[in-house]
This record gives structure tokens, C-alpha cells and sequence, in this order.
């Protein structure tokens, strides 16, 4: 009897393996950083290499720690940072050049141009996004353009582009899979979210071979199966999904209108809009959450650039806390912020507000305010940009939400999603095991190849969950959100 579903869990900064057990619950873990390029200001490149190197190291680590061999794994889930861009000789499997990872800023002046051009196909529509570096389509079309007859090259079948999830799966089938699944696919800035295919105005635009391009599937299906001489036998590959899709389907958002966010550096809220795609008005991205048996369902998506980095800037950058779990006991000890509001738009500002030129700002300054009330409003912070999101995307899709569920390392703050609670007048739930992305994964895995049955099967797994429940009063709520408002107000257009 297979007992385990092993997840590959690429990060941006660490590769982690881990395995999960019938019940759902992890049975162990290990994990390994890789190394960060940043070759000139606003780069920023991985090794390909050296991912599936530092992948397969932690792999064969989990099994050793769990006392598995390949016979007692059911299957493989992959979930992975998204965008980051991956091309490579078909035949040898070697990388043509370093990975170009989603942070990575280069092609922010093509972005800037074909805003602008009026050939450039429509970006919103096709693809659910927004043209921004962020995603894969221009950084691929910056390798194409930059390595001589490179492009010739793809139209023959020779190069491979993938996400990080195609890559792994390319290495851990011995080169004989070429596929991705359908949420990674949406984030390529390529992908048609309505056809479900990669687009041909937008292939043709960037000048992109589609010999090159993955085969996009069901985000749980048979992808392939391991080379039996990397784990000690063949292993089916069942799951793949990007990071942020994982984690609402790790948090059992399976219904329209359930949301999760995770408190990570930024924050990233996506919420299930069923099996139609929604198009957003107030500056959210649709994107597609997973392809189950054919059937899609689609989310929106929001993010906000600084979360949990707030909490590192005033430990790091201002010496005002020495470790982050500081701030929430800091925070308990003054009744408010006495006026005082943060506004942490160190790089500008997210969803919904998109406005590159903010800056950050503390407001509201008298002789009575000091550290814990500073401290107070960085946290306030990270739960009113949230509700922010939060309502655009309830205006977007027109749906009643019933409770938030959080992840990610800001969500141990007992503080912050209380004040959360409070401030979404709605219960914020936050399971007990951090492992929400792998998690995921392992349940799309799982589904994929029979180790779990259904969507129901997988809901009657639901972990035990910290759960949060609005106390503050209505008026009150108003009165801090009118505040934020205003300061946010103050924080905008500053660097123009
Ligand atoms: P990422 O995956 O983006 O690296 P994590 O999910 O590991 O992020 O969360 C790390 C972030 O959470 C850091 O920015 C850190 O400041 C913040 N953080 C961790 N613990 C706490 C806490 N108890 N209270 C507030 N913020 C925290």
C-alpha cells in the first residue's frame, strides 16, 4: 500500500520536499536554499541547475528521514514560485541561460512600450493581467531576443521554455515530458484564460515559436513518471500548481466567493470565482485557480507589496523590534495607535490603489505617540490594505464572503488577525499547520492518481484552525477605515 504523496515545493529562495500521509498530515520535511544572482540593479536571475540539483537533494532527504523508498509513494505534487522563466536545449536538457526570475525588473521598459503600442494585442482580455515585467511573457521574449539564432532555433523544436514547474518536470522524467498545468500557464502573460491555450496574437506579437511552449494540463493528472534512476523507482507525477493556486486549494477554498490570504513579505489574497472568469474593475488580475477533469475554476487575485515586510523594516531598518513576534505582544499593550497611522509603500502601492509614485508615510505624529503605538499602526496597516483588497474583490464578483482564511509567516500574529477580524467585520481562520502551499499540492497529487477521492474526501481532512471573530463595533470600524483613507491620501503621487 502506497502511505505517501511527496510534494516538490520550489520556492523563490529554498527548495523544500515534503511528505504527506492518507490523513493529510506531514510526516516530514526537509529544505535547502539556493543562491540569489543579482548581476546588475533590478535583476534578478536563479540557476536552473542548480533548482533541480537543490530539489532532488531535498527529495531524496525526505525519503531518507521518513525511511521511504519510490514504492511507498503514490505520487508527486509540484508547486512553484510563478513566472520565473526557464529555457533550454530539448535534447540535452541543459539551460540556455540563467532563469529570469519574477522579481526581476529588466523588461520594464518594453512593458512601458507596449502599454503604448497600438498593435500590441489585448493584454486584459487574453491573458486576465496587467502588461507588467512580473510575468513571463516578456522576459522570454528578452531571452529570444538576446542569444543569436535562438529563436530559429525554438521554430525547430529544439528549445524549451517553462515555468518552474515544466522544468522540474522536464528533469524528473528524464526529458521525455514537456507539459505545465493550467494555473502556472495563466501567469505567463501568453495563455488565453478563456480558450485554455496558449494565444497566437500574443505568441506572434513577442515573436515566441509555440514549438517552444509546454503542453498546458489539468492541474491533477498523470503529467508523466519519474526516471527510475533519480528516486529508486518509478513515481507517477499527479499535481502541479503554482504557489499562490496551491495555497487556495490547500486551504479548501473550493466554493465561489472563499478567500485565503497569505501574510507572507507581501501579502497575496486570491478568492474562487467559480468556473467562469471575472473581470476586474478595480485593478485585481484574473487568473485560473486549477483545471479539475477538464473543468476550470477561476480566481482574482490581489496583491499587496509589503506585509510582513513592514514588521522586518522596523526590527532591521529602525532597531524598533528585536525579532518579529515582538510586535504583536507591542502591540496588545497600547489600547490603539493614539492617532497614528502607517502607511508602508516602500515601493509604491498594490492593488487596488497602483500607484507606483507613493511612498511611505506615517501620519497623524503627536508627542504621545512612541514605539508600541508605531508598532501598533505597521500591523493596522497590513489588515486595512487587506480589507482593501478584500472589497474590491467583493465588488468585482458581486459575492458574499463568510470568513478569510490566512496563511503564510505574518498570520502567527494573534494581533494582527484579530484586528483583521475586526476590521473585515468576518471571521479570519488560520489552520494550525503552516504547510497551506504544499499542502495544495499534495491534494491536487492526491486526487490525481486516486490516493484521495473526491473534493469532499479532501474537506473531511480539514485541519484544526485558529479562528477569529470580529468584536470591534460598526461605527468604530468606519471611523479607522475613514482614518486609513486619509492617510493613504497623503501617502500618494509623493515620488512623482
Ligand atoms: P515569504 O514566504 O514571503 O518569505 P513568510 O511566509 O516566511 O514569507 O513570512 C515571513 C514574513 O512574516 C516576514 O516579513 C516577517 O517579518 C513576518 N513575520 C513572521 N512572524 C511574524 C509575527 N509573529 N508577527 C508579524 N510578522 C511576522
Amino acid at each position: 500500500m502506497k502511505r505517501y504523496i511527496m510534494v516538490f515545493d520550489a520556492g523563490t529562495t529554498s527548495c523544500r520536499t515534503i511528505l504527506f500521509d492518507r490523513s493529510g498530515c506531514e510526516v516530514c520535511a526537509a529544505q535547502k536554499e539556493f543562491t540569489q544572482y543579482y548581476p546588475q540593479p533590478g535583476w534578478v536571475e536563479h540557476d536552473p541547475s542548480e533548482i533541480w540539483s537543490t530539489q532532488m537533494g531535498t527529495a531524496l532527504e525526505a525519503m531518507l528521514k521518513a525511511d521511504a523508498s519510490a514504492a511507498d509513494i503514490a505520487a508527486i505534487g509540484i508547486t512553484n514560485q510563478r513566472e520565473t522563466t526557464v529555457v533550454w536545449e530539448r535534447e540535452t536538457g541543459m539551460p540556455v541561460c540563467p532563469a529570469i526570475v519574477w522579481q526581476c525588473r529588466r523588461t520594464a521598459d518594453r512593458c512601458d512600450a507596449l502599454k503604448k503600442d497600438a498593435a500590441c494585442p489585448p493584454i486584459r482580455e487574453i491573458t486576465g493581467l496587467l502588461p507588467d515585467p512580473y510575468f513571463s511573457a516578456t522576459k522570454l521574449a528578452w531571452i529570444l531576443d538576446h542569444h543569436e539564432n535562438l529563436r530559429e532555433r525554438a521554430q525547430t523544436g529544439k528549445i524549451c521554455f517553462g515555468t518552474v514547474d515544466s522544468w522540474l518536470l522536464y528533469k524528473l522524467t528524464g526529458g521525455s515530458v514537456h507539459r505545465t498545468d493550467v494555473s502556472n500557464a495563466s501567469r505567463t502573460m501568453l495563455f488565453n484564460i478563456h480558450t485554455l491555450d496558449w494565444d497566437d496574437s500574443l505568441l506572434r506579437y513577442f515573436r515566441i515559436p509555440r514549438e517552444m511552449m509546454p503542453q498546458v494540463c489539468d492541474s491533477s493528472c498523470v503529467f508523466g513518471a519519474s526516471d527510475p534512476s533519480l528516486l529508486g523507482g518509478v513515481i507517477p507525477i499527479c499535481g502541479i500548481a503554482g504557489d499562490q493556486q496551491a495555497a487556495l486549494f490547500g486551504q479548501l477554498c473550493f466554493a465561489p466567493g472563499s478567500v485565503k490570504n497569505t501574510y507572507g513579505t507581501g501579502a497575496f489574497l486570491l478568492m474562487n470565482t467559480g468556473t467562469q472568469p471575472v473581470r476586474s474593475h478595480k485593478g485585481l488580475l484574473t487568473t485560473v485557480a486549477w483545471r479539475i477533469d477538464g473543468i476550470p475554476t477561476y480566481a482574482l487575485e490581489g496583491s499587496v507589496f509589503v506585509a510582513g515586510a513592514v514588521v522586518q523594516w522596523l526590527r532591521d531598518e529602525m532597531g524598533l523590534l528585536r525579532t518579529a513576534e515582538e510586535s504583536e505582544e507591542l502591540a496588545l499593550s497600547v489600547p490603539d495607535t493614539n492617532g497614528a497611522y502607517f502607511v508602508p509603500a516602500f515601493t509604491g502601492l498594490g492593488a487596488p490603489y497602483w500607484d507606483a509614485y507613493a511612498r511611505g508615510t506615517i501620519v497623524g505624529l503627536t508627542r504621545g505617540v512612541n514605539r508600541k503605538h508605531i508598532v501598533r499602526a505597521a500591523l493596522e496597516a497590513i489588515a486595512y490594505q487587506t480589507e482593501k483588497v478584500l472589497s474590491a474583490m467583493r465588488e468585482d464578483a458581486c459575492v458574499n464572503m463568510s470568513a478569510l482564511k490566512a496563511d503564510g509567516g505574518a498570520s502567527a500574529n494573534r494581533f494582527l488577525m484579530q484586528f483583521q477580524a475586526d476590521i473585515l467585520q468576518m471571521e479570519v481562520r488560520c489552520p494550525k499547520s503552516v504547510e497551506t502551499t504544499a499542502r495544495g499540492a499534495a491534494y491536487l497529487a492526491g486526487l490525481g492518481c486516486g490516493f484521495f477521492s473526491s473534493l469532499q474526501d479532501l474537506e473531511s481532512l480539514a485541519l484544526p484552525e485558529d479562528i477569529f471573530s470580529p468584536t470591534m463595533a460598526q461605527e468604530d470600524v468606519q471611523i479607522r477605515l475613514d482614518g486609513w483613507d486619509r492617510a493613504v491620501r497623503r501617502a500618494k503621487n509623493w515620488a512623482r
